[in-house]
């Protein structure tokens, strides 16, 4: 039996992971969950996999929670807050963490699950854009597993089984495009709220949703490549494929190219990182080749969706750039979703604020929240100009 801790359990990876899970309940028993405010979801949860431990976001939803499962007679300990999320994380019984909170509140559990030596699979993807050097080297130095859950780095991770790292070419990562792939940039202003969280070929968070729509998302996935595989920016290709079919692609010195294909269903990477190196037969639908026998490959439109190219630079000028990026972005996204700025504004603030925070080139920890920090307050501010 693995026992696995679950970060986020309550979103869209983390319910996948449960679904997972509950398909091989001899091979696995998710004992440790960290979620936010759903807390009637979570008393759902807790009813059918009777974890040992849970974390909500604060004291007043753990009040609620802990009188929801007295009733149960189920016996959970409740705790909460970030003091919370790390103790899940670090859970003594589990073997591998599963790191699905959404942003930047997801790096603190995700470093204190490593330096309490567990494996991790890893959903988020802003724990490296924000402080990848000090995971990276904490993951070397404790020695674990950092398993990827993103289904391009899953992708890339499988491709890589087939060559040396010396042999690498480069790493091609593949992006659908998002709702608004070929679309220009006067009609872009004008897109809704619902228009860009209707994603064509994934379900996902409301977040990660509108971060596909801007392409930030590969742009923080080329982030998160640069470190989970040790390559530079200059070896990273990214390129549209509309049909989400081909995940991820590794190009070798030779020319081979070793592409990774499946349905486009998180369940997949999710269970390769639970199983690695074995694999669980899955029961889903199989990819039938000759129904998707078009696969398209175009370059990304880096003008009317200068996001991606923010990121290439953020990576490239190094130090808190990411951290700042990754900040800014998601004060940008929540005053999207909030219907207060326009979507070409999301990448505007990030680009502005990115100018007006200065970034530290040595960082410690401490100096990645320093950032995180000083680049929300600017990007507020970016926040306030935009809604007059
Ligand atoms: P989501 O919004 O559906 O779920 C987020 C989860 O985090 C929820 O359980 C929420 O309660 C929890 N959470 C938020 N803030 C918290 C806090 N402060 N403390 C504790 N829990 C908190 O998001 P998602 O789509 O599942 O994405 C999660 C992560 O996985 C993101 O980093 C995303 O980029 C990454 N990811 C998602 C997908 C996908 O298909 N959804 C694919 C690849 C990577
Ligand atoms: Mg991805």
């Amino acid at each position: 039996m693995k026992y696995v801790s679950l970060l986020g359990s309550t979103g869209s990876i983390g319910k996948n992971v449960l679904e997972v899970v509950r398909k091989f309940p001899d091979q696995y028993k998710v004992t440790a969950m960290a979620a936010g405010r759903n807390v009637e979801l979570l008393l759902e949860q807790v009813k059918e996999f009777k974890p040992e431990l849970v974390s909500v976001i604060d004291e007043e939803h753990a009040d609620q929670l802990s009188s929801l499962i007295k009733a149960t007679g189920i016996n959970t300990k409740i705790v909460f807050g970030v003091s919370g999320n790390e103790e899940v994380a670090a859970f003594e019984k589990c073997a591998i963490t599963i790191s699905a909170i959404v942003g930047a509140a997801g790096l603190l559990p995700t470093l204190a699950a490593i330096e309490a030596g567990k494996d991790i699979g890893l959903a988020n993807k802003e724990t490296l854009v924000m402080a990848g050097r000090i995971v990276m080297d904490s993951v070397q130095r404790k020695n674990v597993a950092m398993l990827p859950v993103d289904s391009e780095h899953s992708a890339i991770f499988q491709a890589l089984h087939a060559g040396r790292k010396e042999d690498i070419h480069k790493i091609i990562l593949t992006a659908s495009g998002g709702p608004f792939h070929g679309k220009e940039t006067a009609l872009l202003n004008k897109v809704t709220r619902e228009q860009a969280l209707a994603h064509p070929n994934w379900s996902m968070g409301q977040k990660i949703s509108i971060d596909s729509a801007t392409l930030m998302n590969k742009g923080l996935e080329v982030i998160e490549a640069k470190w989970l595989f040790d390559i530079g920016p200059d070896e990273i290709e990214v390129v549209v494929h509309p049909q989400s079919i081909v995940h991820s692609l590794v190009e070798y010195h030779d020319g081979s190219i070793m592409a990774h294909l499946g349905i486009p269903d998180m369940c997949i990477p999710i269970a390769y990182a639970l199983s690695y190196p074995n694999r669980l037969p899955l029961k889903l639908d199989r990819l039938s080749l000759s129904q998707c026998a078009k696969l398209e490959f175009v370059e990304p439109d880096y003008d009317n969706f200068p996001a991606l190219r923010l990121a290439f630079e953020a990576l490239r000028a190094g130090g808190t750039s990411p951290a700042i990026l990754n900040a800014s972005n998601e004060v940008a996204v929540e005053a999207f979703l909030r219907e207060k700025i326009a979507f070409l504004d999301i990448a505007a603030i990030v680009s502005d604020t990115l100018k007006k925070v200065a970034k530290v080139d040595e960082y410690s920890l401490n100096d990645v929240l320093e950032a995180d920090t000083l680049a929300r307050v600017a990007a507020e501010k970016f926040v306030k100009e935009k809604m007059v």
